[in-house]
């Protein structure tokens, strides 16, 4: 499917106030990015988009990417350093299995949702919000490519 009909524009609407909900609890920074085709590794590419997206300037380095290839049907959670050595390895598994299972039901904005609830969960146990001087470092609209549909 491609990326821009992946999600209508009420459930776009609907994920990017689920980040604005998860960003109130936690000076993380959360990202999804939807893109068409991803020829190589899913997780070698989020990694590349996370850097493109300055992703890893965050001043904790406490950035969470979500990065789906919709064509593809691809998806990957890259983290920054400051959050992905915090957690155990499973804990992205289970981000991914969560965005699995309900792509499986082409329950697309469900699955980000969750997914983003839960990364919001534990970025907030990592990186308590704290009200003075915490800034939305990153924007909360899900991401595109520019040159591709
Ligand atoms: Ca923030
Ligand atoms: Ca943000």
């Amino acid at each position: 499917m491609p990326a821009r009909q992946f999600l209508s524009e009420q459930e776009e609407q609907q994920i990017v106030e689920a980040i604005n909900n998860a960003e109130q609890k936690t000076s993380g920074e959360i990202r999804i990015h939807l893109e068409h085709h991803c020829e190589g590794d899913a997780l070698d590419q989020a990694a590349q988009i996370f850097h493109e997206l300055g992703m890893d300037e965050t001043q904790l380095q406490n950035g969470v990417l979500i990065y789906i290839a919709t064509e593809d049907h691809k998806a990957a959670v890259y983290a920054g350093k400051g959050i992905h050595r915090e957690v155990d390895e499973g804990f992205w598994d289970d981000i991914l299995q969560i965005l699995v299972q309900h792509f499986k039901n082409e329950e697309y904005e469900e699955g980000i949702e969750k997914a983003v609830h839960k990364v919001g969960n534990k970025l907030e146990q990592l990186f308590p919000y704290h009200q003075k001087g915490d800034l939305d470092e990153l924007s909360n609209e899900v991401s595109y490519n520019n040159n591709k549909n």
